[in-house]
């Protein structure tokens, strides 16, 4: 994976955690920077890696409780939150939109010239900014425009090419496309409605990928020793076929179905929007789902 930001002058070395972004964070780490040049790649999640963002996203992390190499863009994806780097180039555009309109004459607009004719770092990642965000209008006229029209503007286009991106990346996490659909960015429901922390982080995990199932670990063996299939979310909680989990899977359809006598009617993907969405106001429904869910994952690990 290619490391996005190019910083003035320097190129920066290729990260493989730029996604799970905490690995990079250590005594060698760069700290700030604010005067930097997205490349052409640019990709706004990636800024995480930097550390502010880095900050910010361990902490959301450490919210939903997962862990701190899971996906950047999952946990703000839960949380229907967008990347602090935004409201830093916001601020940073803003502020040279007022040195553009800043009075003739005064020290402030003196040191600001020299910044432009010398293209310094400042005024430079400015422009690629904004030529990058389609907003090439405002470096040839910066006086025509209003700061609440550029802060708006500013911001919708880089709320537009982050949710893109964040598309593009739900197609690496079924289980979070199945449950939040390409259409929605805002804080998942069940996050309100599961009030028990033991029992949100699971279904966080299950979610996004953030779990003991093997095929999210990160050796070769992938496949369920049982069934010799790819263990995933949705094999353990609808088709794996451990004792413990069948009789658990039985025992759950027989107790949902009078209350959702269309479940076993439902497909693969209608279940698991059911079972790790709940999108639900019935109460019963949700602690049933909630004892399930919380159930087979602990079966799953359970010593026999
Ligand atoms: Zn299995």
């Amino acid at each position: 994976m290619a490391f996005p930001w190019v910083t003035v002058g320097t190129i920066r070395l290729t990260s493989p955690w730029a996604d799970s972004g905490f690995a990079r964070m250590g005594p060698s780490h760069p700290g700030p920077n604010p005067m930097r040049i997205p490349s052409a790649h640019y990709d706004p999640c990636e800024t995480h890696a930097d550390y502010d963002g880095l900050v910010i996203c361990s902490f959301c992390k450490f919210v939903v409780g997962v862990s701190k190499f899971s996906s950047n863009y999952a946990v703000l994806g839960e949380l229907g939150r967008f990347p602090i780097e935004h409201r830093i180039m916001v601020s940073h555009i803003l502020y040279w939109l007022r040195l553009e309109n800043e009075d003739q004459g005064s020290l402030l607009k003196s040191a600001f010239t020299e910044c432009k004719e010398s293209k310094h770092d400042f005024y430079s990642s400015i422009l690629f900014n904004l030529s990058y965000l389609g907003l090439s209008n405002l470096i040839q006229s910066p006086h025509a425009y209003k700061e609440s029209y550029v802060k708006s503007a500013v911001s919708t286009r880089l709320k537009d090419q982050y949710l893109q991106s964040f598309r593009q990346k739900l197609g690496s996490f079924k289980t979070l496309e199945t449950c939040k659909g390409h259409n929605v960015y805002e804080r998942s429901g069940y996050l309100d409605i599961v009030n028990n922390v033991k029992l949100r982080n699971v279904f966080t995990r299950l979610r996004i990928n953030n779990n003991k199932l093997l095929a999210y670990s990160h050796s070769d063996k992938v496949n369920c020793e049982k069934c010799d299939v790819l263990e995933n979310t949705e094999h353990m909680l609808f088709h794996c076929k451990r004792d413990c989990l069948v009789k658990e899977r039985e025992r759950f359809i027989s107790q949902v179905s009078k209350l959702v006598p269309s479940y076993h009617t439902k497909g693969t993907e209608a279940k698991i929007k059911l079972l790790l969405d709940i999108d639900t106001k019935d109460e019963d429904l949700i602690k049933i789902i909630c004892h399930h869910v919380n159930t087979m994952y602990s079966l799953r690990f359970m010593r026999t």
